[in-house]
């Protein structure tokens, strides 16, 4: 049982969470919880980087701090358990360890040792809550997991101990058509296969982490999730072959914040996007959508999305590159991104041209478009995004899903 932010934002809801935990108990059943650090306190850590003036260095000073929130909701859930009386104790990332490679502050993990949880479980402990977010490098450094990285840690260790289930409790019912902060009326998906929600989730639905459906498809551990406010049924993400009625859009994804860099008049020859794209590579930029025009003349334009954070970075790293002649950079970063996902998309055709007509009714203009097997991505005025979310939604009738 995994338990986000929100869902052990203060004491109260700390109690309520052990409320849970106690339902769930059964005398031959032990629980693992992971906990996240209580809400806000992630950014509050990372706020104090912030007034020091090293927000974004990569430092195992940074994880060693912002990993400290996961440990105060994990040994105050601890103490509420043991209030009720339940045989209950506290690890942290390194006591066990999970082990992870060295890349602070977006480390991933290598092993999770499960024998002394399974010693403890052996000798009476009823609850283990392990803290979320952290793992230990090599050199006995705590690493952290990146933003969201709670999820993966409980995916990683129900793998590890093979749990037949993952159960992740957060402040929504579960996995919904899209984000219900955008649209009231979108609708509770019962099951949804790991690779619609791999692709949900890298396209900006953060419900769950990437990298945990990621691991849960790979270790085929079935997650199951949760509201930690209320006792309704919630989404089951599991093979796609458990899955009756496939939908052929299952949900809308969106990133708000993304830029659109466009070079003009380049080059129309061989290893022209390479001297482009290896800078770009090379300064760590995560070039999303790549579209380039074929030229008659030579010379042609290249465009490309990244997230509106890495812009000047990105900038950077094309000026500094060798021998690459253009006559423009024209930057945009106030577009967005929105996305529709759906496996059905594989056996129907008509899928993008609906997307594509729904926006066009609404005047809004399509920058770039990309697309694979299961979803189809444009990039639109950042204004528009609500109203583009909410039309594709109708359009598409997921609200009767
Ligand atoms: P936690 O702190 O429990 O990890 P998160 O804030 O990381 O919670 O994730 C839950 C939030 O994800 C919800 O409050 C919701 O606004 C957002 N979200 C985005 N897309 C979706 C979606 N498709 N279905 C459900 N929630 C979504
Ligand atoms: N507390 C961490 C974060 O805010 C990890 C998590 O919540 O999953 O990113
Ligand atoms: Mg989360």
């Amino acid at each position: 049982m995994k338990f986000g932010g929100t869902s052990v934002g203060d004491v109260a809801r700390i109690k309520a969470v052990s409320g849970t935990i106690r339902s769930a108990l059964r005398p031959n059943r032990k629980i693992i919880v992971v906990v996240s650090a209580m809400s806000d306190q992630t950014n509050k850590l990372i706020e104090l980087t912030k007034d020091l003036g090293v927000e974004g260095t990569i430092d195992p000073e940074y994880d060693a701090l912002v990993s400290t929130g996961e440990d105060v909701s994990a040994s105050l859930l601890a103490l509420a358990l043991k209030k009720l009386g339940i045989h209950a104790r506290s690890w942290r990332g390194w006591q066990l360890p999970i082990n992870t490679d060295s890349f602070f502050s977006n480390a991933k993990i290598k092993s999770v040792n499960t024998k002394k949880l399974i010693q403890s479980f052996k000798d009476g402990l009823e609850v283990a809550v392990i803290s979320g977010f952290q793992g230990v490098e090599a050199n006995s450094r705590i690493t952290t997991l990146g933003r969201g990285g709670s999820d993966t840690s409980a995916v990683a260790i129900a793998a590890s101990i093979g749990s037949e289930r993952c159960d992740i409790y957060t402040d929504v019912s579960g996995i919904y058509t899209t984000d219900p902060r955008i649209k009231r009326k979108a609708a509770k998906i019962k099951k949804i296969s790991f690779e619609e929600m791999l692709e949900m989730a890298s396209l900006g639905a953060n419900v769950l982490q990437t990298r945990a459906v990621e691991l849960a498809m790979r270790s085929k551990t079935p997650i199951q999730v949760l509201n930690s406010f209320s006792n309704e049924e919630g989404t089951l993400v599991c093979d796609e072959e458990e899955i009756m009625e496939k939908n052929i859009i299952s949900g809308i994804a969106f990133q708000r914040n993304e830029a659109r860099i466009t070079l003009s008049n380049i080059e129309d020859k061989p290893g022209v996007a390479a001297k482009i794209f290896g800078p770009l590579a090379e300064a760590g930029i995560n070039v999303d959508m790549i579209v380039q025009s074929s030229s008659e003349t030579g010379n042609t334009d290249l465009t490309f999305s990244c997230s509106a954070e890495e812009v000047e970075h990105a900038k950077e790293a094309i000026a500094k590159s060798k021998d690459l002649t253009y006559k423009n950079i024209i930057v945009n970063s106030e577009v967005a991104k929105v996305s529709i996902i759906g496996i059905g998309m594989k056996t129907h055709a008509g899928v993008a041209q609906k997307m594509f007509e729904t926006l066009s009714e609404e005047n809004i203009n399509i920058h770039v478009i990309s697309t694979s097997e299961i979803k189809v991505s444009v990039l639109i005025e950042r204004k528009y995004l609500e109203l583009a979310v909410r039309s594709l939604h109708d359009s598409f009738e997921l609200e009767k899903i």
